[in-house]
Protein backbone atom coordinates (compact mmCIF):
# COMPACT_ATOMS: atom_id res chain seq x y z
CA UNK A 1 0.00 0.00 0.00
CA UNK A 2 2.76 2.22 -0.90
CA UNK A 3 1.45 4.73 -3.59
CA UNK A 4 4.23 7.34 -3.10
CA UNK A 5 6.78 7.79 -5.84
CA UNK A 6 10.28 7.19 -5.54
CA UNK A 7 10.75 11.04 -6.19
CA UNK A 8 8.16 11.58 -3.92
CA UNK A 9 9.22 9.68 -1.18
CA UNK A 10 12.90 11.28 -1.22
CA UNK A 11 11.42 14.70 -1.40
CA UNK A 12 9.48 13.80 1.93
CA UNK A 13 12.72 12.20 3.57
CA UNK A 14 14.57 15.47 3.02
CA UNK A 15 12.11 17.57 4.20
CA UNK A 16 11.75 16.22 7.42
CA UNK A 17 15.72 15.87 7.70
CA UNK A 18 15.87 19.82 7.24
CA UNK A 19 13.18 20.00 9.81
CA UNK A 20 15.29 17.82 12.16
CA UNK A 21 18.26 20.23 12.00
CA UNK A 22 16.97 23.44 12.10
CA UNK A 23 19.36 25.58 14.27
CA UNK A 24 16.62 26.13 16.98
CA UNK A 25 15.89 22.18 17.19
CA UNK A 26 19.51 21.45 17.47
CA UNK A 27 19.88 23.92 20.49
CA UNK A 28 16.98 22.69 22.04
CA UNK A 29 17.84 18.85 21.83
CA UNK A 30 21.32 19.79 22.90
CA UNK A 31 19.55 21.47 26.43
CA UNK A 32 17.14 19.18 26.64
CA UNK A 33 19.03 16.19 26.98
CA UNK A 34 20.99 18.11 29.74
CA UNK A 35 17.62 18.38 32.02
CA UNK A 36 16.80 21.87 30.86
CA UNK A 37 13.04 23.02 30.64
CA UNK A 38 11.57 25.53 28.57
CA UNK A 39 8.26 26.63 27.12
CA UNK A 40 8.28 28.08 23.48
CA UNK A 41 7.85 30.86 21.67
CA UNK A 42 6.14 32.72 24.43
CA UNK A 43 3.75 34.83 22.75
CA UNK A 44 3.23 37.32 26.38
CA UNK A 45 6.74 38.55 25.91
CA UNK A 46 8.36 41.38 23.77
CA UNK A 47 9.56 39.32 21.06
CA UNK A 48 7.97 35.83 21.29
CA UNK A 49 11.12 34.33 22.88
CA UNK A 50 12.06 30.78 21.07
CA UNK A 51 13.16 29.74 24.15
CA UNK A 52 11.56 30.30 27.95
CA UNK A 53 13.24 29.23 30.91
CA UNK A 54 10.74 30.32 33.87
CA UNK A 55 13.21 28.47 36.55
CA UNK A 56 16.41 30.56 35.24
CA UNK A 57 14.14 34.01 34.47
CA UNK A 58 16.09 33.02 31.14
CA UNK A 59 14.78 33.82 27.76
CA UNK A 60 16.52 32.34 24.83
CA UNK A 61 16.62 33.88 20.64
CA UNK A 62 18.08 31.68 18.21
CA UNK A 63 19.33 33.89 15.23
CA UNK A 64 19.91 32.88 12.06
CA UNK A 65 23.03 35.17 11.44
CA UNK A 66 21.99 36.42 8.13
CA UNK A 67 18.48 37.65 9.02
CA UNK A 68 19.55 39.22 11.96
CA UNK A 69 22.70 40.87 10.75
CA UNK A 70 25.24 38.80 12.86
CA UNK A 71 28.81 40.58 13.28
CA UNK A 72 32.16 39.98 11.70
CA UNK A 73 30.55 36.40 10.45
CA UNK A 74 30.71 35.25 7.22
CA UNK A 75 27.37 34.29 7.01
CA UNK A 76 26.37 37.57 7.72
CA UNK A 77 27.48 38.98 4.86
CA UNK A 78 24.95 41.06 3.01
CA UNK A 79 24.27 40.31 -1.00
CA UNK A 80 26.37 42.65 -3.10
CA UNK A 81 23.02 43.20 -5.32
CA UNK A 82 19.83 46.00 -3.91
CA UNK A 83 21.77 47.04 -1.00
CA UNK A 84 19.67 49.93 0.27
CA UNK A 85 16.97 46.56 0.47
CA UNK A 86 19.02 44.40 2.32
CA UNK A 87 20.66 46.89 4.74
CA UNK A 88 17.08 48.09 5.73
CA UNK A 89 15.74 45.05 6.14
CA UNK A 90 18.45 43.66 8.47
CA UNK A 91 19.06 46.82 9.81
CA UNK A 92 15.37 46.57 10.91
CA UNK A 93 15.47 43.08 12.33
CA UNK A 94 18.69 44.21 14.32
CA UNK A 95 17.11 47.54 16.06
CA UNK A 96 13.90 45.13 16.64
CA UNK A 97 16.02 42.51 18.69
CA UNK A 98 17.62 45.00 20.50
CA UNK A 99 14.58 47.00 21.50
CA UNK A 100 12.93 43.62 22.88
CA UNK A 101 15.68 42.55 24.55
CA UNK A 102 15.84 45.82 26.70
CA UNK A 103 12.04 45.27 27.22
CA UNK A 104 12.70 41.73 28.73
CA UNK A 105 15.62 42.74 30.59
CA UNK A 106 13.00 45.59 32.22
CA UNK A 107 10.83 43.49 33.34
CA UNK A 108 13.17 41.14 34.52
CA UNK A 109 14.11 38.38 32.13
CA UNK A 110 17.87 37.74 31.15
CA UNK A 111 18.57 37.07 27.44
CA UNK A 112 20.53 34.72 25.98
CA UNK A 113 21.79 34.83 22.24
CA UNK A 114 22.78 31.41 19.97
CA UNK A 115 23.74 32.44 16.37
CA UNK A 116 23.18 29.89 14.30
CA UNK A 117 27.01 29.61 13.58
CA UNK A 118 28.10 28.75 17.25
CA UNK A 119 26.01 25.37 16.44
CA UNK A 120 28.97 24.63 14.56
CA UNK A 121 30.76 23.52 17.54
CA UNK A 122 27.88 22.62 20.39
CA UNK A 123 30.57 21.92 23.25
CA UNK A 124 31.35 25.50 22.69
CA UNK A 125 27.79 26.95 23.02
CA UNK A 126 26.60 24.49 25.83
CA UNK A 127 29.36 25.77 28.21
CA UNK A 128 28.83 29.37 27.18
CA UNK A 129 25.01 28.65 28.16
CA UNK A 130 25.75 26.90 30.96
CA UNK A 131 28.11 29.42 32.41
CA UNK A 132 25.78 32.49 31.68
CA UNK A 133 22.62 30.29 33.24
CA UNK A 134 25.26 30.05 36.15
CA UNK A 135 26.64 33.70 36.39
CA UNK A 136 23.16 35.26 38.30
ZN1 LIG B 1 27.20 34.01 12.70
Amino acid sequence: MDHLTKEKRSWNMSRIRSQETTPEIIFRKLIHRAGFRYRLYDKTLPGKPDLVLKKHRTVVFIHGCFWHGHKNCERGNRPKTHKNFWNKKIEGNIARDNKNRIKLRKIGWRVFTVWECELKNLDSIFAKFKKFIKSV
